[in-house]
């Protein structure tokens, strides 16, 4: 929409570059939460506006006494009807279209009270355009904002023309659609303030779960994982496996070569793992050069053949240095999830068995005694 853009692009002038970096499903996101979030204080919000509407009919009796009765019924009759959009019901309505009832029937209520009374339109004109914002929150997105006006905005015009004469027909037409270009940009504001916002939280929520140094998932994060996974997997039936992967000598690659090297090294190892590993397995990294694989529905030989396969293509990496490249190896220790009582127990099991792997000579790895039936 070209009123987004103008809007993005102004405000993009003014502040951070992150914004028009954002992919298009962060956005569509942001506009399905922010209705979600406005359907669940439906019940809060509508039968406020509904009372707000119901109110006013002390200002049609102010305007025109006689004709005050009549207009209150017209807006009980829309209130009410609108309030099917909010009360309990069995309707499989989506988020934006209760709101369009709801504010479809309530401006509606206004714009035939204030036609029907007399000089009600005079008077009653800035209710009407104020009205308007309330649009403004329901929805982020320009299209739904417009679809959500017509029906009252096409409403008005036709009742407004035939109340009017030209001069002032124009008049409430030209502040009926000032008051509707204001409410835009509210709503366009709003929606640049929430997306800045969420990106905000996205990038806050991917440094609080990953290592800055290798992008893998830090020790808090995986122990959160962990904790789901041993639960699903205990309460289905399922098998589960962790292999814990420390380098060898790696202290001496540090001494040798120096930290950067050292840096390059766990940032390969955590890319080879990560390819080396299923989309449902979880990889992240416990320590300095200490890593823990996650494997959900894995048994004891395939966990040991993965962890095989990861030992190997460690051994495999070649990392650049000024003389050549520099090959590292790792041991591994299993552990299969038995009589563990938790995260803790099992990760223990997997130490103890990647102590065994260092005793043995290293390079190599070894399952936890406690799953050698
Ligand atoms: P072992 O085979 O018994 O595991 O020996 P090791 O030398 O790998 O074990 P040790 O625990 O003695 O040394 C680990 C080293 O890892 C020490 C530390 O300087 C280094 N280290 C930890 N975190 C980082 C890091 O982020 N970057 C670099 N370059 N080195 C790190
Ligand atoms: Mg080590
Ligand atoms: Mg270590």
């Amino acid at each position: 929409m070209w009123a987004g853009e103008f809007i993005k692009n102004v405000m993009g002038t003014l502040d951070s570059r992150s914004l028009r970096e954002l992919p298009p499903q962060i956005e569509v996101e942001v506009e399905s939460r922010h209705e979600e979030e406005i359907f669940h204080l439906l019940p809060l919000l509508g039968p406020l506006f509904g009372c707000g509407i119901l109110l006013f009919s002390a200002w049609d009796y102010l305007i025109d006494p006689a004709h005050a009765w009549s207009t209150f019924l017209v807006r009980l009759l829309l209130v009410l009807l609108g309030s099917i959009a909010y009360v309990p019901n069995r309707l499989q309505w989506s988020p934006v279209q209760r709101c369009g009832v709801i504010y479809g029937t309530h401006s509606c209520a206004i714009i035939i009270s204030e036609y029907l009374l007399n000089n009600g339109f005079l008077y009653g004109l800035t209710g009407i355009a104020a009205c308007i914002f309330v649009v403004s929150v329901i929805t982020l997105r320009v299209r739904t904002f417009l679809l959500i006006l017509s029906a009252p905005t096409l409403l008005f015009l036709i009742l407004s023309a035939i109340r009017f004469p030209l001069f002032e027909f124009i008049n409430s037409v030209m502040l009926y659609i000032f008051s509707v270009a204001c409410a835009g940009i509210v709503m366009l504001v709003i929606r640049y303030f929430r997306l800045k916002a969420f990106s905000l939280e996205k990038k806050l929520l991917h440094i609080s779960h990953h290592d800055s140094l290798t992008g893998a998932y830090n020790r808090g994060y995986l122990t959160e994982l962990a904790v789901r996974e041993i639960a699903l997997a205990k309460r289905h039936g399922r098998a589960l496996c962790v292999a814990m992967i420390d380098i060898d000598h790696f202290k001496s690659v540090n001494d040798t070569y120096g930290h950067a090297v050292g840096d390059e090294t766990i940032k390969l190892l955590v890319k080879t793992c990560e390819q080396n590993l299923r989309e449902i397995d979880h990889f992240g990294r416990i320590g300095g050069e200490e890593f823990v694989c996650i494997l959900p529905e894995t048994a004891e030989s395939d966990a040991m053949l993965c962890a095989e396969r990861l030992r190997r293509s460690i051994e495999e990496m070649r990392i650049k240095i000024p003389s050549g490249y520099l090959q590292v190896t790792a041991s591994i220790g299993v552990a299969v999830l038995i009589q563990q009582p938790d995260w803790d127990a099992l990760l223990k099991d997997a130490d103890t068995a990647l102590y065994s792997a260092k005793r043995d000579g290293r390079n190599r790895v070894v399952l936890a005694t406690t799953c050698i039936s």
